[in-house]
């Protein structure tokens, strides 16, 4: 579908975790037919104000394709940032412009044997559309989830990744919390998660989202594995 403009509804307002970070419905009108591939993104158009002109700011779509006339979005409120405190002063019920859909951070076919995806924090957001629509649609594939956090509230969607890890047997969670409280599992970065759990490179790609430096640590750590540079697909967040 070609990118447009549209005015969404933001029907539902949840708070996640400790690290200030929102989950948001955003309903569509009931004319409308978006339509986008897991792992695209939307802009989210920001108004002007006295001190800053109007712009835009990217945020994936945390919900697959076939949850139709709604998107999702999780994001986490930045200390002196313009979007996400223009988004942290909204009601449900208020009203939002967003473009889209965006982007090119979407399932590489054909499919390898395993898909690893591999994120911190909101970076997440991509891989819960992308995991929900390979997992819907049968996809003959091993697929994990390596999700790394600081503290034990912020494993973003925890429940519902757990639940699709028992009614599906080619799917895996690692969650990590690197400062635990009562954490009792793995504690380390992300990349000792992909070393420990995935040490065969063969036949299988890699999809990294988050910041820069989790990113490029990750890729490091695969390349000296022995993954190939194309097996590595990745989005920055900043
Ligand atoms: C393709 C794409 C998809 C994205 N999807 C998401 C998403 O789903 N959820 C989400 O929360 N964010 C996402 N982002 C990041 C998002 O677009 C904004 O950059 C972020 O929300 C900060 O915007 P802001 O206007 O509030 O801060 P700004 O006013 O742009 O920045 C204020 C300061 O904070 C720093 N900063 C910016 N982002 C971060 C960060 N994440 N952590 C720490 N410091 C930061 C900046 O360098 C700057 O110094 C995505 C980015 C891209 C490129």
């Amino acid at each position: 579908m070609k990118a447009g403009i549209f005015t969404v509804t933001i029907e539902k307002i949840v708070d996640m975790g400790v690290q200030q970070t929102r989950h948001f419905k955003l309903v569509f009108d009931p004319s409308v037919n978006f339509d986008f591939d897991a792992g695209q993104f939307i802009n989210i158009m920001v108004p002007e104000t006295p001190e800053h002109k109007a712009l835009k700011r990217p945020y994936s779509i945390a919900s697959p394709p076939d949850w139709k006339g709604y998107l999702d979005l999780c994001w986490k409120r930045i200390e002196g940032g313009i979007a996400t405190n223009y988004l942290w002063q909204l009601k449900e019920g208020d009203k939002l412009q967003i473009q889209g859909p965006l982007g090119r951070f979407t399932v590489k076919q054909p499919l390898p044997k395993t898909i690893v995806y591999i994120s911190t924090g909101t970076g997440i957001a991509p891989f819960r559309s992308m995991i929900y629509n390979l997992l819907k649609k049968g996809a003959p594939c091993e697929i994990w989830n390596i999700f790394g956090n600081r503290f034990d509230e912020d494993i973003l969607y925890k429940e519902e990744f757990e639940d699709w890890a028992k009614e599906h047997s080619n799917f895996r969670n690692v969650f990590t919390v690197s400062r635990p409280k009562t954490w009792k599992g793995e504690n380390q970065y992300v990349q000792h998660m992909l070393k420990k759990y995935i040490p065969d490179p063969r036949d299988k790609h890699i999809y990294i989202c988050g910041l820069t430096n989790m990113i490029m640590e990750v890729q490091a750590t695969a390349l000296e594995m022995g993954f190939a540079k194309e097996q590595i697909i990745y989005e920055k967040y900043d």
